[in-house]
């Protein structure tokens, strides 16, 4: 069976990994390396991906494309900030979305993080001695659906077919084993090059849930060079009176010595940089040498400002998830920066216990998905990974009722139908309003999109079926169509991101069902109670108006109580009434169809039995629904 990898799509750097006699492994890349710098450089015809194009960056900064993680999936009007930093050119396309221009030539951020993608899949294909064309690739949790989509589009333009999108969090608890733990709470820590992510998560029984997702999308491992560089390069000028940030070559040079120092340091208490030939003296025109000796307590120090903005994220996430640190059983670290001596103590000082780092914090995220894809492709058996909704689905329905159709924590991918009807008779079109809520009430929950399905035919109310399916894929995207089965048109909305809603927004829901339940079961009951008065008062009119043959002493008691139901509904009249109306309605239409059969006994019809439904089971829907216009 053909292999599918698992790729961790970074910010700063990527990964492959594959499932190899049910391990995850990591594949290396052509240059030998278990990570590829997340950047493509445009050096005249020839295209460098990886740590070629990270060498020549600061030379050819106009040439060479990184960090395009933060534009994928985002408009020109969401990347500001981004485009302020970069130094190569990024413009608007015609769609209002980001275009890289290199060389005149433009390039979509899925274009390019595709090349990324196309450099490790040949280099792992070639490893492994088997074209890759399948995988699963990784975002971070708060990837909104576009974002996710374009992740998607780039591994299709590599040529890949992209089984799922994952988060990263929970790749990670996955790579950790988690997964078969009872219930947990787990924080993962990422550091990245650029980025740091906090997220919570509740893992049990094969199902992840975020919690919470929180971070600083400006901090991370390059931060940390740069505080080493500026450190190395003021010193530089305060004795030379030459700034080594203006000369390209020299930041560049700087900039490799400094990330190698502060790797280094992790491992060691102390490290020197060493740079000969840096610049030429201005004064004796003769090369300068940059030599300096590095504590770890110093590289600290300078770091101190960057750590200093970790804790507000912690804090956030915690606060979001409304857990105290003491909750958290399980902390886990992803990210290369995260091998910084400093920020370990960090982790431990702000969650009171020490962070699990038995596997490679820059690999444990790709391994995850390559135990994600194994898991797809059936080479992993013994886990189920399931994302689940964290909040019901469901349409409004007559009287503003919410009908559930897929349950709060049913496991993605879900697919649910019910058939519904109208509430009025000769109804054309109805309106599907999409909700997504534990409350009983449509209108407390929260709204997720409305569509109209038009073209009915004239029909009794309670007639026509329309068959609403409910459908999520395994990346969240719910689709929602409505068919009349009887023409067979159809209409449907798109919503995006139901299995990621904001954690803190899933808690507030469900307590809110909890401590309305009562109050919601009384007011469903009335709008039940109401509309099966109002579905009878409907049955009745029709029985009325089609007993062409009756008189009018025979008609007038029904007349009245359909007269008096009507009343009853408008006024929104409560329970009990509803319900001693009805019986007093169906009391009177049975009492009219008798008359009517025994005046007529030579042509008798069957008499149909009273009753609320109009039509068979399915439930009439939503009161709002209105005549297609
Ligand atoms: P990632 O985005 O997870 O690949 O993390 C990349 C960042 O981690 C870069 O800034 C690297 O310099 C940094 N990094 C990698 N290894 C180490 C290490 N041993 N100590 C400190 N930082 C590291």
């Amino acid at each position: 069976m053909a292999k599918a990898v698992g790729i961790d799509l970074g910010t700063t750097n990527s990964v492959i990994s594959v499932m190899e006699g049910g391990e995850a492994t990591v594949l290396v890349n052509s240059e030998g390396n278990r990570t590829t710098p997340s950047v493509v450089g445009f050096k005249e015809d020839v295209r460098l991906v990886g740590q070629v194009a990270k060498r020549q960056a600061v030379l050819n900064a106009k040439g060479t494309l990184f960090e395009i993680k933060r534009y994928m999936g985002r408009t020109w009007d969401e990347v500001h900030t981004e485009v302020e930093r970069a130094p190569y050119e990024v413009v608007r396309g015609d769609d209002g979305g980001v275009r890289f221009v290199v060389a005149g030539e433009k390039y979509t951020p899925e274009e390019v993080s595709a090349m990324i993608l196309r450099k490790m899949v040949a280099d792992a294909s070639e490893q492994l001695g088997q074209k890759i064309t399948k995988a699963v690739i990784t975002v971070p949790a708060y990837f909104n659906n576009a974002q996710r989509e374009a992740t998607q589009n780039a591994g299709k333009i590599a040529g890949l077919e992209v089984l799922r999108i994952v988060n990263e969090p929970t790749a990670a608890a996955l790579a950790y084993g988690l997964d078969k733990k009872g219930n947990e709470t787990v924080l993962v820590f990422d550091l990245g090059g650029g980025t740091f992510d906090v997220s919570i998560l509740e893992v049990g029984d094969g199902v992840f849930e975020v919690r919470s997702t929180s971070g600083d999308t400006h901090l991370g491992g390059s931060d940390m060079d740069y505080a080493v560089v500026n450190w190395l390069a003021d010193d530089f000028q305060k004795e030379y009176a030459v700034d080594l940030r203006k000369d390209k070559q020299a930041l560049q040079r700087l900039l490799e010595a400094s990330e190698k120092a502060k790797i280094e340091l992790s491992g060691l208490p102390e490290t020197t940089v060493s740079l000969p030939f840096i610049a030429m003296d201005p004064a004796s025109n003769a090369p300068l040498y940059l030599e300096k000796k590095l504590t770890r307590a110093k590289f600290e120090e300078l770091i101190a400002p960057l750590m200093a903005r970790v804790r507000g994220p912690v804090e956030q996430a915690l606060k979001d998830a409304k857990l105290s640190r003491d909750q958290v059983d399980e902390i886990i670290l992803v990210g290369g920066a995260t091998r910084v001596p400093a920020v370990k103590r960090l982790v431990k000082e702000l969650l009171g216990k020490d962070p699990n780092q038995t596997v490679n914090p820059d690999e444990v995220v790709a391994l995850g998905a390559a135990i994600q894809a194994g898991v797809l492709t059936g080479e992993v058996d013994d886990i189920v990974l399931l994302d689940v909704t964290p909040l019901s689905l469901g349409v409004e329905t007559k009287g503003g009722v919410f009908t559930k159709l897929i349950d709060r924590n049913t496991t993605v991918p879900v697919r649910k139908s019910e058939t519904f009807s109208t509430a009025d008779h000769n109804q054309t079109g109805v309106e599907v309003h999409v909700l997504q809520g534990e409350r009983a009430m449509a209108s407390d929950n929260k709204s997720l999109g409305r569509f109209k399905l038009d073209g009915i035919p004239p029909m009794p109310a309670g007639m026509p079926q329309i068959e609403i399916t409910y459908d999520i894929d395994a990346n969240g995207v719910l689709n929602v169509s409505a068919k009349e089965k009887s023409t067979g048109k159809a209409a449907s909305i798109t919503i995006q991101n139901t299995t990621t809603l904001a954690d803190t927004e899933v808690e507030r829901m469900v307590q809110d069902a909890a401590r309305n339940a009562e109050e919601d079961k009384v007011r469903k009951e009335k709008a039940e109670a109401l509309n099966q008065l109002d579905g009878l008062r409907l049955q009745a009119q029709k029985a009325l108006d089609e007993a062409t043959a009756a008189t009018d002493e025979q008609k007038q008691p029904l007349q009245a109580a359909i007269a008096d139901a009507q009343g009853a509904v408008e006024a929104q009249a409560p329970k009990a009434e509803a319900e001693a109306k009805t019986q007093a309605l169906a009391t009177a239409l049975q009492a009219f169809q008798q008359a009517v059969a025994a005046a007529t006994a030579s042509e008798a019809e069957p008499t149909p039995e009273a009753g609320p439904e109009a039509s068979g089971d399915d439930d009439v829907i939503d009161a709002d629904f209105k005549p297609a216009s």
